[in-house]
């Protein structure tokens, strides 16, 4: 039987190539014990053709252009880069992806706030992917509703995670025009599950349900960036990475999809079009540029189709050209390296399996430091006083 196998959870970063491909629809992804989806096989159904493991991303080497130009960018819009997690690229892309005919596929929030893979045909409908989400997304059929759109002749710009890119063009098996696709530089994606007990925490904490999630709120400054999430009843919170228990958990490998301590697409040769991340460090690459703390986005064209959209694209960013080695050094760290694997995860994912509230577990896995907290209840108050940015300094 050749049907798809997978022994080690680390050999399987969800993609559905697989599930996509299989003639017979006898795969499907289904949920494991930490939230995240893996297929499985109706071997009745199966007719060992071998489909499923020809696409696999992880199990097969898809060939990439050696074409390379790299950028730092930030868009004309004030509004749109306050609400974007680095400089607005992502955005420029689409906008002019939109103005030319293109569907674009992106992570947006669904009713509930599970993060899920969406279309958008318009630049209001596009809002919805502003901004990161960082939990693994639901990719549903969306492979299978590009190839028709794409076999029609539609064109389509997709965004994910460099293994969900990897997995489309795999599973489409032939290079497409009228296809682009970006993905980014990807720290890992934290469990659905998590996010979801992490959801239900905070309904009962608020007694209210969430009314917005901003993953990387701009409101204390784009180096300080922070959770902020608005309740239904006008309660808000705004928490940082030591102080935030979901943040927390993703930043410290606690909540991670296991192929990400081992991730395959940690390379800058990379199969999509283009590469957006953030830049720390725009003074690096543009030494008389203030650091207005606003943020600006990394880019990285791989291909020259890329570039080619890239460049009529970039009509409403402010673009400047960036060492590519300067640029992964201090800023794309996470574009070569897999996070650091911790024996903490075992013991995060068993006592949310056993139930226990998601403050407890943080309390006695990863807990937050009072120091934090108390720098936490500051923040407001050092940024309004300009006092932030001297505290990152000594920091
Ligand atoms: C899970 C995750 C991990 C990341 N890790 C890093 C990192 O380690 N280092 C780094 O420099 N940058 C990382 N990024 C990228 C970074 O957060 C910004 O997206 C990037 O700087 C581009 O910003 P922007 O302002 O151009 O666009 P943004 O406004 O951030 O654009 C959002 C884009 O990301 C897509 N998207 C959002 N959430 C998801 C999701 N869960 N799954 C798939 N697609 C999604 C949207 O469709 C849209 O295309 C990560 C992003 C995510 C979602
Ligand atoms: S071998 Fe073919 S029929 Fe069997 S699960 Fe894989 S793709 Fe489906
Ligand atoms: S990595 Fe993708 S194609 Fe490979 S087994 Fe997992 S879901 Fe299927
Ligand atoms: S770290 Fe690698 S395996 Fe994990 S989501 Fe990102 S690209 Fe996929």
């Amino acid at each position: 039987m050749i049907e798809i196998d997978i022994n080690n959870k680390k050999d399987c970063c969800g993609c559905t190539a697989c599930s996509s491909v299989c003639p017979k629809n006898c795969i499907t992804m289904t949920e494991d014990n930490e939230g995240f989806l893996y297929p499985s096989v109706n071997a009745e159904n199966c007719i060992d053709c071998g489909m499923c493991e020809k696409v696999c991303p992880i199990k097969r080497e898809i060939p990439s252009d050696s074409f390379q130009e790299s950028f730092v960018a930030r868009i004309d819009d004030d509004e749109v880069l306050m609400n974007s997690s680095s400089g607005g690229a992502f955005t420029a892309l689409s906008r002019f992806a939109i103005d030319s005919g293109f569907t674009v596929y992106g992570g947006a929030y669904n009713k509930c706030f599970d993060v899920v893979h969406e279309s958008a045909k318009t630049n209001e409908e596009a809002k919805k992917f502003l901004g990161s989400k960082y939990v693994q997304s639901f990719l549903g059929d969306t492979f299978r509703q590009i190839k028709s759109q794409l076999n029609k002749g539609e064109k389509v710009l997709f965004s994910g995670t460099p293994c969900q890119c990897a997995g489309l063009i795999s599973y489409l098996g032939k290079p497409y025009d009228n296809l682009i696709t970006v993905d980014f530089v990807c720290h890992a994606v934290p469990s659905p599950k998590v996010w979801s007990v992490y959801r239900d925490y905070l309904n009962k904490k608020y007694k209210s349900k969430i009314k917005d999630v901003n993953f990387r709120s701009k409101v204390y400054g784009y180096h300080c960036s922070s959770i902020k999430i608005d309740m239904e009843n006008g309660k808000s919170q705004k928490l940082g990475l030591n102080t935030d228990m979901f943040l927390k958990s993703f930043f410290f490998n606690v909540s991670c999809r296991p192929s990400c301590y081992e991730c395959h697409f940690k390379t800058v040769d990379r199969v999509c079009d283009i590469t957006v991340f953030d830049c720390w460090n725009i003074t690096r690459f543009v030494p008389d540029k203030k650091d207005d703390d606003r943020g600006y986005s990394a880019v990285i064209v791989h291909s020259k189709k890329g570039a080619a959209f890239f460049e009529k694209a970039s009509s409403c960013l402010e673009v400047h050209k960036a060492d590519l080695d300067t640029l992964i050094k201090y800023d794309g760290k996470y574009a070569v390296k897999s996070i650091d694997y911790t024996e903490k995860r075992e013991e995060y994912f068993r006592l949310i399996n056993e139930g226990l509230p998601i403050d407890e577990v943080t309390k006695r896995v990863i807990p937050i430091k009072t120091k934090n907290k108390l720098m936490g209840k500051t923040k407001g108050f050092l940024h309004a006083t300009g006092l932030m940015k001297l505290a990152q300094k000594l920091k």
